[in-house]
């Protein structure tokens, strides 16, 4: 895998001198639910042959580990389940181990996992984020359009596989907002950590707007009233929430991309499912990444090309300015 490179220091950086550990690696842009904040009702999917192929992906991930320094790969979509040859991708991402990478993670929505759990443990996946946005399941199914049951049996077999997991919900005012304190005493019940995330102006029906955002200090005041008092715990360079621990038991993230945006530490790049690299979700344009190694270029050629567009990556986004008009929406880019 991209050995045979001149040795550079294993270290991707932007010209604001934030250091690189973290590639979101979007496998697929299909997905089995419709979340409104996410995709549209129907969507079109891209050719197949357009999508990484499972050995691109392999490839483009090693020069990110060896030749870069990224550490921690998070698989996303679309629905990562989704993608044929997972399994396969994820035992290959194993053989960077040795080679710097220490975390696979994945972002699901669950619904596969009831069949796939066992062979993503086996495989080497090393932990989940599951996302779920209601427990009632009328809600569930008005927010993602399909049911919640396929997701509950799925985090059922993630905890049998012994797969570690936390609990995401996107908080949409007028949406599920009603669902905060009920999301979160289920999550705590399980001894589960619940991570809420801030309504971000990427979603594809337009529907964003700052009235919709349900901030940090919204959700907190809600919480505090119902399991007392909060902590907040110091801030890890690991997760992009802000940490609390709630009633001194029930540790909660908060994900405050609008309220209180973390881009002054952002450690993280992301790659498309059809090899496009954006250095931010709010990018407007990304590095053509496939184009470039089925053209044949070599490692050395595809390294400049990451480090040039990681180089150029903005210092931050501006939810003030409102909702965000981009070529490529969430499901496509990987959240
Ligand atoms: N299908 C998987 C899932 O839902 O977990 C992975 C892909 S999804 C695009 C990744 C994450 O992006 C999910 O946690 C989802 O809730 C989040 N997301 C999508 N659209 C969003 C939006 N407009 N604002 C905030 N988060 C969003
Ligand atoms: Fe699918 Fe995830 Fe988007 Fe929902 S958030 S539509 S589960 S990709």
């Amino acid at each position: 895998m991209a050995d045979g490179i001149a040795s550079t220091p294993p270290e991707l950086v932007d010209q604001h001198g934030r250091r690189k550990r973290k590639l979101r690696l979007s496998v697929t842009d299909r997905c089995n639910l419709r979340c409104a904040y996410c995709m549209p009702e129907n969507p079109s999917w891209l050719p197949r042959e357009q999508l990484l192929t499972i050995e691109e992906l392999l490839r483009l991930t090693a020069l990110f580990v060896i030749q870069l320094g990224i550490t921690n790969v998070r698989l996303t979509g679309g629905e990562p389940t989704l993608r044929r040859g997972l399994p396969e991708l994820i035992e290959g991402l194993q053989l960077l181990r040795p080679r710097g990478l220490q975390r696979v993670s994945m972002t699901s929505n669950a619904t596969r996992l009831a069949e796939l759990a066992p062979a993503l443990k086996a495989a080497g996946l090393d932990d989940l984020n599951i996302s779920i946005d209601a427990r009632d399941p009328a809600l569930f199914q008005k927010l993602t359009r399909g049911p919640i049951e396929p997701v509950l049996e799925g985090i059922a077999a993630a905890r049998d596989a012994g797969l570690p997991f936390k609990l995401n919900a996107v908080v949409i005012r007028d949406y599920n907002d009603g669902e905060i304190e009920s999301l979160a005493a289920w999550a705590f019940e399980q001894q589960v950590e619940m991570r809420f995330i801030e309504f971000m102006p990427l979603d594809n029906a337009q529907q964003w707007s700052r009235e919709r955002v349900v901030t940090e200090s919204e959700i907190l005041q809600r919480l505090g009233t119902r399991f007392g008092k909060i902590e907040k715990l110091p801030r890890s360079s690991a997760s992009p929430a802000t940490e609390y621990l709630l009633g001194g038991k029930h540790r909660l993230g908060i994900i405050t991309t609008v309220s209180d945006p973390f881009c002054s530490s952002c450690d993280r790049v992301r790659l498309t499912a059809v090899g496009e690299l954006f250095a931010c979700l709010f990018s407007a344009r990304g590095s053509k990444l496939r184009d470039a190694l089925r053209g044949g270029e070599s490692d050395a050629a595809l390294l400049t090309m990451i480090r040039s567009g990681v180089w150029n990556k903005e210092a931050g986004f501006a939810a003030p300015r409102g909702y965000v008009e981009r070529p490529i929406t969430m499901h496509r880019l990987g959240g």
